[in-house]
């Protein structure tokens, strides 16, 4: 058994979403190389950090990322494995990269509870602000509210029954 730890630079930017590890992110890896019958067996875990917008409110975001990964690289056989040993080595890219990119986040966010943009004006809330939403009126019920304001009666004042 061989234990390596290593500190290289990410190869290519991981990650299609709008948080990924940059190129030349800095990757920290403990890997453990076993031999066993069927080939070697790595495992190892990974510490780096991805960067990004936040997905509600568009803030620059960073936040780390820890993986663990662990497969079997066999031996060249009659049959393709999806991972082998080639030459003595084993090529961790591919399991590494699909370790980080499926840990990423889909709607990552710069704080549990950010309260992202107004709708209406586009800016960036923040959780401050204590005056009440001015809720949009549905532009469906927008002919509804007119006609509030022209009786401006209250309940049960006014005249007609015709609804009833
Ligand atoms: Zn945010």
């Amino acid at each position: 058994m061989r234990e390596h730890t290593l500190t290289i630079p990410a190869p290519d930017r991981w990650g299609e979403g709008i948080v990924s590890v940059p190129q030349g992110k800095e990757l920290d890896l403990d890997v453990r190389l076993e031999s066993v019958h069927e080939g070697i067996l790595v495992s190892g875990d990974l510490d780096t950090e991805y960067e990004g917008v936040c997905g509600r409110c568009l803030r620059d975001i960073a936040q780390p990322v820890e993986v663990e990964f662990q497969e079997l690289f066999e031996y060249p056989g009659e049959e393709t494995a999806d991972f082998e040993v080639q030459d003595d080595h084993v090529d961790l890219e591919t399991l590494v990269r699909d370790a980080v990119v499926l840990s990423l986040p889909f709607q990552p966010v710069c704080q549990p509870d950010c309260p992202g943009l107004d709708p209406a004006t586009g800016e960036r809330l923040t959780e401050s602000a204590g005056t009440p939403q001015q809720v949009p009126v549905d532009p469906r019920w927008a002919a509804l509210r007119g006609l509030t304001d022209q009786n401006g009666l209250a309940a049960g004042a006014a005249p007609d029954t015709e609804e009833s």
